[in-house]
C-alpha cells in the first residue's frame, strides 16, 4: 500500500522540478531569515540565484551538529516564535541539546510522511497501534502517535511503561502493531517468554522498529520471538524525527521521503559526495520545512544509496540501514549519550580520575550500560565495602540526574585501566550483538 502515490511515485523528472523548486524557495528563506546562513553564504561566496539544479547543492556550505548547538536554543529558527507550536529536543540527554520548533505545517508534513512509513508496513485504519515509544522531548512517540491518528488506526499510548504492563495491553487491547526501539521489543519478547505466553495468542502482526541501529540478526530474533513482521524506519530529531526513510514490504532498504529531504553521501573526511552505491556518511537538506529549515545536515551516519526499481512501485531512492556512526555517540534505549557527557558527570565526583570503561551489554533482553571505573586512592580497597558502596550509588546517581538512565557501576583495582598513550583512546565496549 501507498499513501501518497501522488509524491511517492514520482518520474525523476518530476520530482527532480519539486526538489529545486522547493530548494530554492527554502534557500532565499533562510538566507532572508537566518543570519546564520546568511552569513555561512557571504562566506563561502555562495550566490544562492545560481543554485539552479540539484548538482548545484555541492556549492552550499554543510550544517552539523555543533552548528545547532552553537545557536541553542532559537537562532537557526527561520520563523517568528509566535509560529512556533511544538518544540523537540534532539535527545533525551542533557548537555547541550538541540531544540528544534516546528510550525503548524511542519507538524502537519511529519504526520503526513509518518503516515507513508505505517501505511508501506501495512499499518491502515483496521490496525491497533501500541506506542511503545517514550513520549518526552524526543521525538518517537508524537511523531508516530499523530501519523497513526491520521491513518485512523486506534492508538494506544502505552509510552515506555514497564515489559509486563505492555504485555497486558498486547493482550487485553489486542494489538496488532507495535511500535518502540528495537531493544525494547526484544526486551517484551524475553518477558513474554518468562510469562510463558505463546506469541501465537496475541493478536500482534506488524513491528515498526527504529531509533537506534539494528542488524539483521536482530530482526530475525525478534520475529520468531513475537511472531511477527518486522520493519525499519529512520529518522532524526534535527531533521523532523521519523519520517525521513522506510522500509516498504520488499524490506530491502529505506525509501527517502525526496519530496521533502534531498539527500546526499559524503566522504566524512574529504567532505566530498559520493557515487551511489558507495558508503560515506548521510547528509540531508531539508526542502519543505518552515520552523528549523537545514541546509546540508551532516547526521553522522553511516550508509549508502540504492538506486533500482523498487517492486513496492515507489520511484523515491533507498537507502541501505545504518551501519554506524562517524562520531562515537552511543544509542541506548533511543538516547543519544556522547562518552564526554558520561566523562563531565563522572569528573564532577570528588575522588573520580578519569580512567574509566563503558560497557554496553544487553541482559534477558535488555541494554544496558555499566561503567567500570578504579577505586579511588582516598578508599582502601576491601577494608571498607559500606564506602565502597556509597561511591557507587553516588556515580550512578549523578548519571540518573543528569542523564535520566540508569547505570551498573562495577569497581576494579587501582591502575588496572589502559591509560592514554597519546592516541585517542577507545573507552567503549559494545558487547550488544545488534
Ligand atoms: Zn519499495
Amino acid at each position: 500500500m501507498i499513501y501518497a502515490k501522488n509524491y511517492e511515485c514520482l518520474s525523476k523528472d518530476d520530482l527532480e522540478q519539486l526538489q529545486i523548486e522547493r530548494l530554492q524557495a527554502t534557500l532565499n528563506r533562510v538566507y532572508e531569515k537566518v543570519s546564520f546562513y546568511k552569513n555561512a553564504f557571504d562566506k563561502n561566496k555562495v550566490n544562492i540565484e545560481k543554485i539552479k539544479s540539484i548538482k548545484d547543492i555541492k556549492e552550499l556550505p554543510f550544517t552539523t551538529k555543533d552548528d545547532l548547538r552553537k545557536s541553542y536554543p532559537y537562532d537557526m529558527f527561520a520563523v517568528p516564535l509566535r509560529d512556533i507550536i511544538r518544540i523537540h529536543s534532539s535527545s533525551g540527554t542533557s548537555g547541550k541539546p538541540i531544540a528544534v520548533g516546528y510550525t503548524r505545517n511542519d507538524l502537519k508534513m511529519w504526520s503526513h510522511l509518518v503516515a507513508r512509513v505505517l501505511t508501506a508496513c501495512g499499518i491502515t485504519s483496521h490496525d491497533f497501534v501500541q506506542i511503545a515509544f517514550n513520549y518526552s522531548l524526543i521525538t518517537a512517540g508524537f511523531g508516530f502517535h499523530y501519523a497513526a491518528e491520521e491513518i485512523g488506526a486506534s492508538v494506544i499510548p502505552s509510552s515506555i511503561e514497564d515489559a509486563k504492563k505492555q504485555i497486558m495491553i498486547l493482550k487485553d487491547y489486542k494489538t496488532t502493531a507495535l511500535l518502540s526501539t528495537p531493544s525494547y521489543a526484544l526486551h517484551i519478547a524475553h518477558v513474554l517468554k518468562e510469562l510463558k505466553i505463546n506469541p501465537e495468542e496475541l493478536s500482534l502482526k506488524i513491528g515498526l522498529f527504529g531509533a537506534e541501529p539494528w542488524s539483521e540478526n536482530l530482526r530475525a530474533q525478534i520475529e520468531s520471538q513475537l511472531n511477527i513482521k518486522a520493519y525499519d524506519n529512520y529518522g532524526i530529531s534535527e531533521l523532523i524525527g521519523p519520517g525521513v526513510s522506510f522500509e516498504c514490504s520488499e524490506r530491502n532498504g529505506l525509501h527517502i521521503n525526496e519530496d521533502h529531504f534531498i539527500v546526499e553521501v559524503i566522504d566524512p573526511k574529504s567532505l566530498k559526495s559520493l557515487p551511489v552505491g558507495e558508503t560515506g556518511e548521510l547528509v540531508f537538506t531539508t526542502i519543505t520545512k518552515e520552523g528549523l529549515p537545514l541546509i546540508r545536515f551532516r547526521t553522522g551516519d553511516i550508509s549508502s544509496l540504492i538506486e533500482e526499481k523498487c517492486s513496492c512501485g515507489r520511484t523515491l531512492i533507498k537507502m541501505k540501514r545504518i551501519s554506524g556512526r562517524t562520531d562515537d555517540m552511543i544509542i541506548l534505549d533511543g538516547l543519544n549519550i556522547f562518552p564526554s557527557q558520561i566523562e563531565e558527570i563522572l569528573l564532577q565526583i570528588e575522588g573520580v580520575e578519569p580512567h574509566y570503561l563503558i560497557i554496553l551489554d544487553r541482559e534477558e533482553g535488555k541494554d544496558f550500560m555499566q561503567i567500570q571505573m578504579e577505586v579511588p586512592d582516598s578508599i582502601p580497597y576491601f577494608d571498607e565495602l559500606k564506602k565502597l558502596e556509597d561511591f557507587k550509588n553516588r556515580i550512578k546517581d549523578h548519571i540518573y540526574n543528569k542523564l535520566g538512565i540508569n547505570v551498573k557501576v562495577t569497581l576494579v583495582e587501582p591502575r588496572t585501566i589502559a591509560r592514554s598513550s597519546g592516541n585517542k583512546i577507545n573507552r567503549i565496549i559494545d558487547k550488544r550483538k545488534i
